[in-house]
């Protein structure tokens, strides 16, 4: 499995970085955001270093749906999937990614706004 001495998210993947998990398994990680944007903010994260969705390959699809529906099942554990939520992948400057370790975020308990900024 490959990672990075200096990134952050594989450092929580490794438990050298403490986190407040909400699930996990052989694939995936899932951990609250440090400084949430809303009353749910939960970040779904492959245990492999990738570092965003752009360098993805094509032997990432499995993944990448893994991805998708462990953020499904969060909103069910976190109890916002009647409701609504909303799962966002910022990629690149331009997309706002600032932890180059490919991340899904899910982000519920409030309504949320569109478009985005
Ligand atoms: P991005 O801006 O790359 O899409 O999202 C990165 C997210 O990681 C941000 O929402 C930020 O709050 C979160 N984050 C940054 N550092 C940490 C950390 O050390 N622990 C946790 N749990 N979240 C972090
Ligand atoms: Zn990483």
């Amino acid at each position: 499995m490959s990672s990075e001495a200096d990134c952050l998210f594989c450092g929580i993947v490794e438990g050298r970085i403490p986190a407040d998990l909400v699930r996990e398994d052989d694939h995936t990680v899932a951990f609250k955001d440090i400084n949430p944007q809303a009353p749910v903010h939960v970040l779904v994260i492959p245990r492999k270093h990738m570092p965003s969705l752009d360098v993805s390959e094509p032997d990432d699809q499995a993944l990448l749906g893994e991805l998708l529906l462990r953020a499904r099942d969060v909103a069910r554990a976190e109890g916002i999937a009647e409701s609504g939520y909303r799962t966002v992948v910022n990629t690149g400057d331009h997309g706002g990614q600032t932890v180059d370790h490919l991340h899904v975020h899910v982000l519920g308990g409030r309504a949320m706004q569109w478009p985005p900024g």
